[in-house]
């Protein structure tokens, strides 16, 4: 199996698309990223995958702390911001919890690192939710590369 057929692989599994965003030295830094999923309700606990080489690792190990911002259908654009696919945009972000997060957003998780692993080339934070933000709509959604073409 070579990479491209793992990455392939990986693709077909449809996920939703959240942005990661923390503030260390008075910088706020978002990521997009789909590799998120719930782990723990007792405590409750969320597991995101950061790709060594990011920006958002220094930061998070910073600040200790970060949210997790689950995307509308609407906010594809905020997406393709934080991939690195649009550039030089200017984004204003709320403040919840004394964290940086993204407004109109399905669900906006406040979280501290609860713990760190390093696996391959990936740090995967564990984050305790100390507090979230809800709101109806539909998700945007990424599968084979694509963003909402799960249902069409
Ligand atoms: P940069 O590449 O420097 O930042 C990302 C972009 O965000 C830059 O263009 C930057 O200008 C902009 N930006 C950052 N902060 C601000 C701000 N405050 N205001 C305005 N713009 C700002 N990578 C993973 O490691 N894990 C994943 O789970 C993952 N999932 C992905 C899912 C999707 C759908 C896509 C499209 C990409 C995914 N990526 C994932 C790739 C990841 O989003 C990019 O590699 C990203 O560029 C890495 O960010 P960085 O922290 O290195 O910082």
């Amino acid at each position: 199996m070579d990479d491209r057929m793992f990455r392939t692989a990986m693709g077909k599994f449809a996920t939703g698309v959240t942005v990661i965003a923390s503030e260390a030295d008075g910088e706020v830094h978002g990521m997009t990223a789909n590799a998120f999923m719930s782990v723990s309700l007792e405590p409750k606990l969320i597991l995101i995958s950061v790709g060594k080489n990011a920006k958002m690792n220094q930061t998070i190990e910073k600040a200790q702390k970060f949210t997790v911002n689950i995307l509308s259908e609407a906010q594809q654009e905020m997406s393709m911001i934080f991939a690195g696919q649009l550039k030089d945009r200017h984004v204003v972000f709320d403040t919840f919890e004394g964290m940086p997060v993204l407004e109109n957003s399905l669900v906006s998780l406040a979280c501290k690192v609860y713990n760190t692993h390093e696996a391959g080339d990936h740090v995967l934070y564990v984050g305790e939710v100390i507090n979230l933000t809800l709101q109806d709509g539909e998700p945007l959604t990424f599968f084979e590369g694509k963003y909402n073409l799960v249902n069409s």
